[in-house]
């Protein structure tokens, strides 16, 4: 049997029980099985480590730039030392398969620590000068404790894509993964020391959204919340943040079209539409669930679409030539089913999958369902409005330009959007009309971490990357210099 690991808070620079909580049950998708033990924090947690992190802020926020900047770059080498042995934990504990834990994940986990490393010795301060005695400098300072609150789907990558800009810009954290995936967060503060962060400047809180993820964002001294998330979340952290004024950054969900024309280049469409339907089970907040496809190739798209999908290999995480590996949680798993049926009441028509894919008894109790392509369906239907979050994608036709736009702005959410075109000014068209912050032309999730990231309507509210991030994680000052 294997031993299951118990899982401690991290604060101050030490490992400690919750104070009032329990214990939850974290278990290993593939499997079923409960695989860790999870701290049930609670508010008192969330106060302690707050505390703590106010006491770091008064002399991390006053280090040199040269010096923060060698400690985050210590940080992404011993990520890269012991990549195999993350990527592995993290793929326990999402389901995700390895290839993809260490490719993605890990490799962005260790770029967002190296790019803000680079980022803050190469910023330049605004200076204006106004007349013959006066001059406006703007001065940058720290926020304070930052509150960082990450879901399960890229567990550390995005997690430490708020680390990494927060601890750069001087700032101290307090974290809040996601009770279904907080493993590979603690391995991450093993590291801590090692890499020269003194006790307090990171902290991690453990546990449920609903008592310790509430706690801090309603802190009274935690000044910024980023919170990656659902977007029915975001709403409640809004409300819960508005008392105190918090700086806010919402990045939440998406229901993404994947736009192609006719004069594509085909094939490689069809390779990269397969990945940005079920890369990482469908569990990207990137993912584009709608594909919109014109209408003089939509009966081959279909054709060859569902061929591909015929031969990817869902199962266990840990083959290499895994695609696919389980949903997240038995809940997740019930909830796409769900919608899925709800499809089908609604007149869809399952063209592949819907189903439990076959697999050997060791993963019979996991979470697996197969790639589901779903066509039919009215544009107002639930499957096409409500993001699904799953290894499921519509597809429908389209005639026009014009219509295609309406159908792709036609829902509450506006993260991304994929086009695929040889024409310019069709592209130029969509990049101009659809109500999202990325379009992706003939590619998808390429990721320059400079550009602003983050979405419209329902899907977010603010920008981070770059110095979008550098004006997040500071508050500026400006300073009216006269002389005498
Ligand atoms: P949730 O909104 O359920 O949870 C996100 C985080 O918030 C978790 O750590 C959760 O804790 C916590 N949380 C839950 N309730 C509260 C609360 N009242 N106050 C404070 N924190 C709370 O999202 P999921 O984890 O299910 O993640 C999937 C969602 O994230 C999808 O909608 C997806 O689109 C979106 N997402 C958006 C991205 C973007 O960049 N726009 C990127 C990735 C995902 P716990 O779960 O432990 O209870």
């Amino acid at each position: 049997m294997t031993e299951i690991k118990k899982v401690l808070n991290h604060i101050g620079g030490e490992w400690v029980a919750p104070q009032r909580g329990g214990f939850i049950d974290n278990f290993n998708p593939a499997t079923g099985q409960v695989f860790s033990h999870l701290p049930d924090s609670d508010a008192s947690d969330i106060d302690k480590a707050v505390e703590v992190a106010a006491l770091a802020f008064k002399t991390w926020s006053k280090t040199s730039v040269d010096e923060r900047s060698k400690k985050l770059f210590k940080i992404a080498d011993l990520i890269e030392a012991n990549i195999d042995d993350f990527a592995k934990l993290e793929s326990q504990d999402q389901g995700k398969p390895w290839f993809l834990a260490k490719q993605m994940d890990m490799n962005r986990v260790i770029n967002s620590f190296r790019f803000f490393a680079s980022a803050i010795l190469q910023t330049e301060n605004e200076c204006n000068v106004m007349d013959a005695e006066s001059m406006n400098y703007v001065l940058r300072k720290p926020v304070g404790v930052a509150g960082l609150i990450a879901p399960w789907n890229l567990p550390l990558y995005l997690l430490t894509w708020k680390i990494a800009p927060a601890l750069a810009y001087g700032n101290t954290v307090v974290c809040k993964p996601s009770e279904f995936t907080s493993m590979t967060a603690a391995k991450f503060c093993e590291l801590l020391p090692e890499a020269g962060i003194p006790a307090g400047v990171v902290n991690m809180v453990f546990g449920t959204g609903a008592k310790a993820g509430d706690a801090l964002v309603k802190h009274p001294k935690v000044p910024l919340i980023s919170f990656t998330g659902g977007s029915e979340t975001g709403k409640k952290v809004i409300q819960a943040s508005a008392e105190n004024f918090k700086k806010l950054s919402l990045e939440l969900g998406g229901k993404n079209p994947n736009i192609i024309f006719a004069d594509c280049d085909y094939k490689k469409m069809l390779k990269t539409t397969l990945r940005s339907s079920f890369l990482n089970q469908g569990e990207i907040c990137l993912c584009g669930s709608r594909i919109y496809v014109e209408e003089s190739i939509y009966e081959k798209f279909l054709e060859d679409f569902v061929a591909e999908i015929r031969e990817l290999k869902v199962g266990d995480p840990s083959q290499k030539n895994t695609f696919m590996g389980p949903l997240v949680s038995a809940q997740h798993l019930k909830k796409v089913q769900s919608m899925i049926q709800i499809a089908k009441d609604e007149g869809g028509r399952i063209l592949i999958g819907g189903g439990t894919p076959v697999l050997p008894t060791e993963f019979s109790q996991g979470y697996f369902l197969e790639p589901t392509v779903i066509v039919g369906l009215a544009e107002n239907s639930t499957c096409v409005q409500k993001e699904i979050f799953g290894p499921v994608v519509t597809v429908a036709p389209f005639k026009t330009l014009d219509e295609v736009i309406e159908k792709a702005n036609g829902v509450s959410y506006g993260l991304s959007a994929s086009v695929w075109t040889s024409n310019l000014n069709t592209a130029q068209s969509l990049a101009k009309n659809l109500d999202v912050g990325t379009v992706w032309v003939n590619s998808w999730m390429k990721r320059d971490l400079r550009v602003p990231f983050g979405g419209m309507k329902a899907s977010g509210l603010g920008r981070e990357g770059g110095r979008h991030s550098m004006d997040f994680y500071t508050e500026m000052v400006n300073v009216c210099l006269t002389t005498t």
